[in-house]
């Protein structure tokens, strides 16, 4: 059986980076850049300054002090939004306001607090030193530099920036469209009547969520029953989506048949166990191109199972860079005994806080693979080997579910 890390390599070898689309400025939080950002322009675009206060000449001020002030004329008063119209000769300042352009002359800003001044002249009653209070142009961003690169993904700063660079428009990897199907005859949606022996489907709902957060597009199937030709006709409607995920019907049950379909598709195997808890059951092949998962049915094996397997693809798909694809690591502490005596490796679900400086791990009591109390409030995976007992207060290796997009 492959170990996880040797099956994320063989998901992520498949894995081809989607074409580019333009989008607004306004959609383009959680979006990988397709496009190094140049500058066309520095920023700030002149020099201003960073106070309300006077502009001044540095030399006409420099032995200055609330003993000795110094007195100039005020010759200007410059807003922010306009320009200056004079020049500053010797003995002369400006009434600025933060962010207004510098007049010609000017090389230093003294802030308002630090002069006593009437309508027409301003006295400086503090020692400062050249430049003070200035925000040189390109002091942020130099026209002509690469600013972003391809490969980053936009959150707040980087939306922040790319307006002050009037991008209204930015060239952005395409989000990978993900079909997800759920199988079972045990199944029903959330809306129908549930008649003995049967079980609402979670899965597309938890899994359509995990592609929202995780950048990708769903495309939600209704439920497939457990006929193979029933799962090959949902399979072939998803033909057009950039990956297929199916719950169900992976395992060695009398009606898991999404392996004989796939096999009469032609599909290529690529590996159909993990060494995994939860998630053995967890096949992965291409149909032509097409990368298919079908991960194992119960909801949280079905919802670890795309954490290491569909979020790395996806990211991929979506020009993330190569070392950005898995999920984070991170030392930690464990918050409580924890046990694994199986023979596969333990993927459990914790609760992550950040306790003295460290991150410390409590996972839920009930971490069976039908259990989903056990992912509520988890933003974190523990790694067990088999056999390991990790006692309360214990170094733990940690995986970490980021919140959306990071
Ligand atoms: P399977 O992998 O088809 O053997 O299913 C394993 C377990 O997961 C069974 O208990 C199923 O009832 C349950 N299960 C399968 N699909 C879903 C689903 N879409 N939503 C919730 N539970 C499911
Ligand atoms: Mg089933």
């Amino acid at each position: 059986m492959l170990s996880l890390p040797a099956a994320q390599e063989k998901v992520l070898h498949e894995i081809r980076l989607l074409g580019a689309e333009k989008v607004a400025l306004v959609q383009v939080r959680g979006r990988v850049l397709a496009e190094d950002v140049v500058a066309e322009r520095d920023n700030p675009p002149y020099d201003n300054s960073a106070m309300d206060g006077y502009a001044i000449r540095f030399e006409d001020v420099s032995a200055a002090s609330r003993a000795a002030p110094v007195a100039l004329e005020i010759i200007e008063e410059i807003a922010a939004g306009s320009i200056s119209r004079r020049a500053l000769g010797p003995g002369q300042a400006s009434r600025i306001m933060t962010g207004a352009p510098l007049p010609e002359g000017a090389d230093t800003v003294v802030p308002i607090e630090d002069v006593r001044a009437t309508s027409t002249r301003v006295e400086i009653l503090a020692s400062i030193e050249k430049g003070d209070h200035v925000r040189p142009r390109g002091d942020d961003i130099e026209a002509g530099a690469i600013v972003l690169t391809a490969g980053t993904c936009c959150d707040v700063g980087e939306i922040g920036l790319l307006a002050a660079l009037r991008r209204s428009t930015i060239t952005v990897r395409k989000r990978p469209t993900v079909g997800i199907l759920s199988t079972g005859d045990e199944l029903v949606d959330i809306d129908e009547p549930l008649a003995p022996g049967k079980i609402v489907n979670s899965n597309s709902y938890s899994l359509a969520e995990l592609c929202h957060a995780h950048g990708a597009v769903p495309l939600i199937h209704p439920i497939v029953r457990d006929s193979k030709a029933q799962i090959r006709r949902a399979i072939e409607d998803m033909s057009d989506a950039d990956f297929i995920l199916s719950s169900g019907g992976v395992s060695v049950g009398e009606y898991d048949f999404v392996k004989e379909v796939l096999e009469e598709m032609n599909a290529r195997f690529r590996f159909w166990r993990v060494a995994m808890k939860p998630g053995k059951p967890l096949l992965f092949c291409t149909l032509g191109d097409q990368p298919y998962f079908g991960l194992p049915g119960n909801p949280v094996s079905s919802m670890m199972s795309f954490l290491q397997f569909v979020r790395p693809a996806i990211r991929k798909a979506s020009g993330f860079p190569a070392n950005d694809l898995l999920l984070p690591r991170s030392a930690g502490v464990a918050g409580n005994r924890m046990v694994n005596d199986g023979d596969r490796p333990n993927y459990l679900r914790a609760r992550l806080e950040l306790v003295d400086g460290r991150l410390r791990a409590t996972t839920r009591p009930g971490q069976g693979s039908h259990m989903l109390t056990s992912m509520l409030g988890a933003n974190g995976v523990v790694q067990l080997d088999p056999g390991q007992v990790i006692e309360e207060g214990d170094a733990v290796e940690l995986q970490i579910i980021p919140p959306f997009y990071t």
